[in-house]
């Protein structure tokens, strides 16, 4: 299991389930504006901003991600297993 952090609450932009905390897949540091968060209810690709606040992801968005094959490999895999339940 990964290690996890607390974040500020906030619901999911896309199915509205409540996050109070985030598990990073790379690296050990808190979420930063432009990071990655998949939902772990509906596994919906969202991005955090300078706040700390998730939006889902743009298209425009989505394509810059899917422009770096190995960060795009691991949230497709971080996908996967979350709708699997791990
Ligand atoms: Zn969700």
């Amino acid at each position: 299991m990964f290690d996890s952090f607390e974040m500020k609450p906030q619901a999911c932009p896309a199915c509205g389930y409540l996050m109070d905390r985030s598990a990073p897949i790379t690296g050990t540091a808190s979420p930063e504006e432009g990071d990655v968060s998949i939902c772990f209810h509906c596994s919906a690709i969202n991005l955090f901003d300078a706040a700390g606040a998730l939006h889902l992801a743009s298209d425009e968005e989505l394509r810059l991600l899917q422009e770096h094959r190995g960060k795009w490999a691991t949230i497709v895999e971080a996908q996967r297993l979350i709708r699997t339940k791990l």
